[in-house]
């Protein structure tokens, strides 16, 4: 791949990331072999340092989770260089003590998504990447510091289920997650996060609480899309607030993780 070090950092996420920006920021469009992305990359700075960032759902919000051309966006973010991929989202909780507002630095994810291209290596090189600890151990504390930092309500761990969508889960699948443990359910984690590791960039989730699903098993009413809205909205400011104290305190070099070396240790 060719790389043009432009940036560091590379973020996905809403439309209202664009305001992050400090000064004036260049649009670049980029093709990948996985065809097209979901946006052009926009580079600038936030927090004094050189930032990517991309509207993973598209300018226009055209792209619902399980049409993105997750392949292309994490290739479009490697090929500029990014070695850190930022990628908060909006979530569902499955549990009651974690409330609409508050953030989970995940951990882990469960993976129920279906049809998804979720890999970079189909061959002929075979490449089996773990996925049993794809978030970065150096990143998820310093979210975790970032969101404090901003008066956040925050869970430091926690484990997110991806669903297929777009519909949303009924309550006898809702109640089964709940029921196993997990605490968070969203549609865009996967493949996103477990790709960008196949490419040994870094990366942190944040998920942005919303809602309680399907009203965990019949105690509050069940999610609807326009109380996601509603929720992220006015949550927003405050995930902005974390990202920029995120991004300030990543360090220059990657020193408290293996994520860089992934393929060293994939390949027979
Ligand atoms: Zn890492």
């Amino acid at each position: 791949m060719e790389q043009k070090k432009l940036a560091d950092i590379g973020i996905f996420g809403g439309s209202g990331f664009y305001k992050l920006f400090e000064s004036k920021y260049e649009e670049k469009v980029i093709e990948t072999p996985y065809g097209a992305p979901s946006a052009p990359v926009v580079i600038g700075t936030m927090a004094g340092k050189q930032v990517a960032f991309m509207p993973r759902h598209g300018e226009k919000h055209q792209y619902p989770p399980h049409k993105i051309n997750y392949r292309a966006n994490l290739w479009a973010m490697k090929s500029i260089g990014v070695s850190r991929i930022i990628s908060p989202c909006a979530a569902g909780s499955l549990q009651t003590h974690v409330k609409p507002g508050e953030f989970v630095v995940c951990d882990q994810f469960v993976d129920r998504t279906s049809g998804r291209i979720d890999t970079f290596y189909d061959g002929p090189i075979t490449t089996h990447v773990s996925a049993a600890d794809t978030y970065c151990p150096e990143l998820r504390p310093l979210a975790y510091e970032a969101g404090l930092k901003a008066s956040i309500k925050m869970h430091s761990t926690g484990t997110v289920v991806v669903i297929q969508g777009p519909r949303f889960s009924t309550k006898a699948e809702s109640k089964w997650f709940t029921a196993a443990g997990w605490e968070v359910i969203n549609m865009s984690q996967y493949p996103e996060a477990f790709l960008a590791r196949e490419l040994e960039m870094c990366v942190v989730n944040v998920s942005l609480i919303t809602d309680y699903d399907s009203g965990l098993a019949g105690n509050v009413d069940p999610v609807s899309h326009s109380e996601v809205i509603k929720v992220f909205g006015e949550n927003l400011t405050k995930l902005q607030a974390l990202l920029i104290n995120l991004i300030g305190s990543i360090p220059e070099k990657r020193t408290k993780c293996q994520c860089a070396e992934t393929l060293k240790h994939s390949r027979i």
